[in-house]
């Protein structure tokens, strides 16, 4: 099989392309891009230095406020913040404000400018538990505050969610960048250390002034039709291990998929880019209330993917999976070498003292527990941010706020 899964779908900018979109920006008084972004990268402010090729300062306004800042730039949806309201709009079409951040933090890169800086020493240290998006802006967040950071995780590579997004929309190496960089300021990371199981909460509460846990969805739901059956994995197993091997997996000639939201479109593109022929996605939505965006969508489609929409697997035998249609009287059934269910994630947070309510911590306070020295932010905290990583972000920098003013902080 040929494999194109570390192709570049959408190659950055050239320094001509990035000059002549930035000079299309109408440079807006009070700018609704900067207004839309969770993080509050202020794209107009940095659109701006562009515009004078400053892009050292460029980079200097994205990091301000974004320690993910060349993340972001890949896979943002930007469409649903920064882009969305964008006067230019109104004349054409918005601003690519997603590929002018990944020029200019690109150009940080390869110019090995280090704008983070750490804070002076307050004595104090924090745990952050989980190293996906919202931990890592939360240890950045912390050490400019002064903190002394520890960052526990369970498995042995760093990243969290971003080690799944498969490798065509976000390179393993721009996320180790990211890190090395965290790592540069003299955060701690300790991997292969599941807290609750390996060390407590308590462990952490008497080594640290604060923990904050940060566990995201880190698994992959399972239908109990489909459970213990050795044709199927998981959505997120599947990708894990994908981009772990850097696309260097056996997978056979027809697959089927289960599942029509984002993290689906993710496995059908892979298994094409992948080369396998056959993939067919069975989903619940119909088309008209699809839940992966339409771009996602007709990207699928167009690269031979076989989308049926509307059924709900009713039986399971083997590797054969017989559907019926939510409203009509119709039936199908589909045999594949490999099921890849793709129905969902879910925190697992036994062991952290914690209770989840639909799936989130709210005590009522943002990020705060029932225990006074355990915080959460990320994908589990109750928060007006959608589960995304610049959502992550927005909760990591707010959680070491609210934790430092816990401490008696200014
Ligand atoms: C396939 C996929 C594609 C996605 N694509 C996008 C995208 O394009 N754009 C976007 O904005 N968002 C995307 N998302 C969503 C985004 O990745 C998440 O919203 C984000 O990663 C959540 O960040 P987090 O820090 O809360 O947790 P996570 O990223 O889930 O990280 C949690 C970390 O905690 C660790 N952990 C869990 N329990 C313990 C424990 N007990 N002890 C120690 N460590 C523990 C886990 O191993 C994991 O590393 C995608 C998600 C998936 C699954
Ligand atoms: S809203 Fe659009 S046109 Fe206005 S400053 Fe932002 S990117 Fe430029």
């Amino acid at each position: 099989m040929d494999s194109n899964y570390k192709k570049d779908f959408e190659p950055g900018f050239s320094p001509l392309n990035v000059c002549e979109e930035a000079a299309r920006c109408l440079l807006c008084h009070d700018a609704p891009c900067s207004k839309a972004c969770p993080a509050g990268t202020n794209p107009d402010k940095f659109i701006r230095s562009v515009r004078f090729r400053n892009f050292k300062g460029a980079a200097e306004t994205i990091r301000e406020n974004n320690a993910l800042g060349s993340i972001c730039a890949r896979v943002c949806p930007t469409e649903k913040y920064c882009q969305k309201g964008c006067s230019r709009s109104g004349i054409d079409k918005p601003i690519d404000i997603g590929r002018i951040q990944r020029y200019v933090t690109d150009f940080e890169e390869a110019n090995k400018m280090k704008i983070l800086e750490a804070g002076k020493k307050n004595g104090k240290s924090v745990a952050l538990v989980g190293s996906g998006p919202a931990a890592l802006q939360a240890a950045v967040s912390f050490n400019k505050l002064g903190y002394e950071v520890h960052v526990y995780e369970k498995e042995k590579v760093l990243g969290g969610m971003l080690r799944l997004i498969p490798e065509y929309r976000l390179p393993n190496r721009v996320v180790d960048v990211e890190i090395k960089r965290i790592e540069d300021l003299g955060v701690k990371f300790h991997t292969g250390v599941e807290v609750g199981k390996k060390v407590s909460v308590e462990d952490l509460k008497k080594k640290h002034d604060a923990v904050v846990l940060a566990p995201g969805y880190s698994y992959g739901k399972m239908l109990p039709a489909f459970e213990n059956n050795k044709y199927v994995i998981s959505a997120v197993d599947f990708l894990r291990e994908v981009k772990a091997k850097g696309g260097a997996v056996k997978v056979p000639a027809n697959v089927l998929v289960v599942g029509g939201g984002d993290v689906a479109m993710d496995v059908v593109t892979t298994l094409k880019l992948l080369g396998v022929e056959h993939v067919t996605d069975v989903v619940y939505e119909q088309f008209k209330e699809f839940k992966a965006s339409k771009k996602e969508l007709e990207g699928a489609q167009k690269m031979g993917v076989t989308i049926v929409d509307g059924y709900v697997p009713s039986k399971v035998e083997g590797n054969v999976v017989t559907f019926a249609h939510r409203e009509i009287k119709a039936e199908i059934k589909v045999e594949a070498d490999l099921v890849v269910l793709a129905v969902g994630q879910y925190p697992e947070v036994k062991g952290l003292g914690i209770e989840l309510v639909k799936g989130e911590v709210n005590e009522g306070k943002p990020y705060y527990t029932k225990d006074p020295k355990v915080f959460v932010c990320g994908d589990i905290a109750h928060s007006a941010y959608d589960k995304t990583v610049v959502g992550g972000v927005r909760t990591g920098k707010e959680v070491a706020l609210y934790v430092h003013a816990a401490l008696g902080g200014k």
